[in-house]
């Protein structure tokens, strides 16, 4: 399939970010040219770009898809009782159809802002995984753990199931499994050492909740000893191959430790804000240390807001991008 936009503002991601008004032609998912000046290729699709920006697909670095059914549900609590008495309940009573309900509206809101990838954890994976693929948009898929069990199927072969996710998923072209305990709070120490071994065993990715709320740091502390940073660390979690959602409540000690493991971090404000959560993700100060900081909706429950979101710059996502808008307005 090749795709030619005329005439749109295409805002670069080269040396000088440069933004001009041009042409771009695609060729089945490649950018093969960009220019200035009219391109004349006779392509399937024709797309004006007037008043129109052509610019790399957006990541959103962490969310729940299929909670846009749940926008909304529950507000003027803290995330404590807000988990306990709204969302986990109705949550155990949501079935794969509900899911995929869910995940075609969130993948609806995220092409219509131009976002290709995002990175997600929540119960029916596979499902998501599925309606993911079918929709063409790439997804990191995080495979989700707590010591309360999971709905589809008993605690005891939740170890089983997430071997079999990773294998499932493992050479898919848009999807890449991940392994997902929820946090160190919900996650006990025989969760954190499997997802350890598991991530080694099938070099998985890892992405957790981190030290969102003051209740949650102290809990944990409480209970282990150490602050969630160092809870993974003692699990051996705070690597290059993992993503901390929030870190809201992390001291300038825990910034260090993050960045001499390579972990990165998932900033969602918007969430932050709802939830009232107090602490905010010290930015600044872990761009300063180098650490990869993106941007994330976290579940639409827990924001106001369509699914919209950052980051990443790949000609080769800026062509998925494309592609997705031209399905859209086809
Ligand atoms: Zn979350």
């Amino acid at each position: 399939m090749s795709i030619l936009i005329k005439n749109a503002l295409i805002l670069t991601q080269n040396a000088k970010r440069e933004r001009f008004f041009g042409d771009v032609y695609i060729e089945d998912q490649r950018i093969v040219q960009i220019s200035k000046k009219p391109l004349s290729f006779e392509a399937d699709y024709k797309i004006d770009g007037k008043h129109k920006w052509v610019l790399p697909g957006l990541i959103n670095t962490h969310t729940h898809i299929p909670m846009t059914l749940l926008r909304g549900y529950g507000d003027d609590m803290i995330l404590k009782q807000w988990l306990e008495n709204r969302i986990w309940p109705v949550e155990a009573k949501l079935g794969s159809a509900s899911v995929e309900t869910g995940t075609k509206l969130g993948l609806l809101e995220m092409i219509s802002s131009g976002t290709t990838t995002f990175s997600d954890m929540y119960f029916f994976e596979d499902t998501i995984g599925e309606t993911t693929e079918k929709a063409g948009v790439r997804a990191c898929l995080g495979f989700p753990m707590v010591d309360f069990g999971m709905p589809k199927y008993p605690a005891d072969e939740l170890f089983s199931e997430c071997e079999r996710f990773l294998r499932r998923w493992a050479k898919n072209p848009l999807i890449t499994p991940v392994i997902g305990p929820h946090g160190t709070y919900t996650c006990g120490p025989e969760i954190l050492q499997k997802t350890c071994e598991l991530s080694e065993k099938y070099d998985s990715m890892v992405q957790i909740h981190c030290s969102e709320t003051r209740e949650e740091v102290y809990d944990v502390e409480k209970r282990y000893g150490v602050r969630p940073v160092e809870q993974l660390k003692k699990y051996g979690l705070l690597n290059d191959k993992t993503l901390l959602a929030h870190c809201g409540w992390i001291t300038k000690s825990e910034i260090t430790d993050i960045k001499t493991g390579g972990a990165s971090v998932s900033h969602c404000p918007v969430s932050n804000m709802k939830m009232a959560t107090g602490g905010y993700t010290p930015v600044p100060e872990l761009l300063d240390a180098g650490v990869s900081v993106g941007l994330g909706t976290d579940g639409a429950a827990s924001h106001r807001f369509r699914i919209l979101f950052l980051i990443l710059f790949t000609q080769r996502l800026v062509a998925m991008c494309v592609r997705q808008l031209c399905m859209v307005f086809r």
